[in-house]
């Protein structure tokens, strides 16, 4: 037999090694690596290398497998909260190529995984939306001094499904001059100003424009 030398990445930790197996096999989009495709793709180390490490290639697999199931799952909540997070900052409803990143934490293939369909997630996500919200509105609020005449039965800032709910309501257009709005120019406008004593509800919020935001200020506009 001849003399081989001796692991070469001797100071790599067991889970760097699976870790970059894991990355390959990614890639590649299978769990089922071999070792050749494994050093024909790019792997850091060798495959005799990993071998080596956990007695077989065979092993390493199911080591880094076993890491994989151990994935924290997304749960169906989280799915949803992304979505209102994506409805917000395109202003729509998202379609199934809007869910990438940055803008979204999860691929539209995540909520057909979970939903079974992406139209289906969509359904989930109106119903959580159009649920009950008042409870979450209604926390004590800390007023401020100049607000002490109100005594407010809401938060002043809209909660995101409530701010999903006026998007849906009224489209992602400004209200007085119907400009189409995205991210950060969509303004969630109290009709009746919090500082006049408006609640933060879907009766008395509607989308405006940097522009219209700025000048309304609290300036009251007809409904
Ligand atoms: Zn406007």
């Amino acid at each position: 037999m001849k003399y081989r030398l001796k692991d070469f990445h001797r100071n790599i930790s067991d889970s760097d090694l699976l870790g970059d197996l894991k990355t390959v096999a990614e890639k590649l989009g299978t769990n089922k690596l071999s070792s050749r495709e494994y050093n024909d793709n790019g792997g850091k180390y060798t495959s005799g290398t990993i071998a080596a490490r956990f007695g077989s290639w065979n092993i390493a697999l199911e080591m880094a497998e076993l890491s994989l199931v151990h994935q924290r799952e997304v749960s169906k909540e989280e799915l949803l909260e992304n979505l209102e997070h994506v409805w917000i900052s395109i202003g729509r409803q998202p379609v199934f190529r809007d869910m990438r990143s940055p803008i979204s934490k999860y691929s539209a293939h995540q909520y057909v995984v979970k939903f079974g369909a992406w139209r289906k997630g969509l359904e989930a996500f109106v119903e959580y939306i159009n649920s009950d919200y008042t409870k979450e509105e209604n926390v004590p609020v800390t007023i401020l001094k100049t607000e002490e005449a109100f005594k407010h039965k809401t938060r002043r800032f809209p909660s995101e499904r409530l701010k999903v709910q006026v998007l849906m309501r009224d489209g992602n257009k400004c209200r007085l001059c119907g400009a189409t709005l995205i991210g950060d120019s969509i303004n969630f406008d109290h009709i009746t100003p919090w500082s006049k004593g408006g609640e933060t509800t879907l009766e008395n919020l509607q989308i405006l424009c940097n522009n219209h935001n700025l000048a309304k200020g609290n300036l009251e506009y007809p409904k």
